[in-house]
């Protein structure tokens, strides 16, 4: 769930953050914008696949140039977590993290720990200056929780027949 100032940040007009950042209103642009306030961590080919049902023909070149130009001026994130294409999402700089379904790869935003980057102090900082901890939580969703526990569900239920079939052989010798 986004916290309130990133709902703050993203109801903003696309336009009125394009020409904050001194860019050049586009279609492109508009549309990666909206596409990614509507719908948050898409890869490239979704993004695309977005502006396109807004705007019909776009060449890829068109929206990869628009994801580029939207994250060199910090107008968009983006993540690359490990198994995953990199992706895009409307919510910048405010240190959020990020909880992963291992299974389903359903992807969330965790508000920072502390609620100023970095958010964690390093144990050693090797005498570097440190302005971010990018943190990923990795677990199982609500969903998968649930079918996981119906995966184990079959060991009982063989615990439960050969216990059947134990007394089958007991009735088995006629007396
Ligand atoms: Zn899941
Ligand atoms: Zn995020």
């Amino acid at each position: 769930m986004p916290s309130s100032a990133a709902r703050a940040q993203l109801s903003q007009e696309p336009q009125a953050r394009l020409r904050a950042a001194r860019l050049r209103v586009t279609p492109a642009r508009l549309a990666v914008l909206e596409a990614l306030a509507a719908d948050d961590h898409l890869d490239a080919e979704h993004v695309a696949q977005a502006v396109r049902a807004k705007l019909g023909a776009v060449a890829t070149q068109t929206v990869y140039d628009a994801l580029a130009t939207l994250s060199s001026r910090g107008l968009i994130g983006q993540i690359e977590p490990a198994g995953h294409n990199r992706l895009f999402e409307a919510r910048t700089a405010d240190n959020h993290h990020h909880v992963i379904c291992r299974v389903c790869r359903r992807i969330e935003d965790v508000d920072c720990a502390v609620g100023h980057t970095p958010c964690l102090t390093a144990s050693d900082n090797h005498g570097f200056l440190i302005d971010q901890a990018e943190v990923t939580y990795w677990g199982l969703c609500p969903d998968c929780r649930t079918t996981d526990q119906t995966t184990t569900q079959p060991t009982d239920q063989t615990a439960t027949r050969t216990t059947q079939t134990t007394d089958i052989r007991k009735k088995e010798p006629p007396s």
